[in-house]
């Protein structure tokens, strides 16, 4: 490839890896340039882009338990040190076997 430009094809190759933020800063301001430049390869981005976003306006639906799951070991970490903190006297290990069945 030439310094700095990207053909069509190492553009449409790179378009999935950029909407994914996965490319390096170097090769999204390639891929940028080229888009800036063709039509062609801007209208196909547009189309991908507006896919991806889609999609993941439809992944963050769904991430949103995993956010209560995190939220639910979060309290259950503390539940822990709290007791370890009152002494080992009576450990929660039962509360916590019933909990990790059903995570
Ligand atoms: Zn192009």
């Amino acid at each position: 490839m030439l310094l700095g430009i990207l053909s069509c094809k190492e553009t449409i190759e790179r378009l999935d890896d950029y909407l994914d933020r996965e490319l390096s800063p170097q090769e999204a301001k390639l891929v940028v340039r080229h888009l800036k430049i063709c039509h062609q390869c801007a209208k196909r981005f547009a189309f991908e882009r507006e896919l991806v976003e889609g999609l993941r306006r439809r992944l963050h639906r769904i991430e949103a338990p995993a956010d209560l799951l995190e939220k639910i070991r979060t309290s259950l970490e503390a539940a822990e040190m709290d007791a370890a903190s009152h002494g080992n006297s009576n450990p929660p290990r039962g509360v916590l076997k019933d909990n990790q069945g059903s995570l």
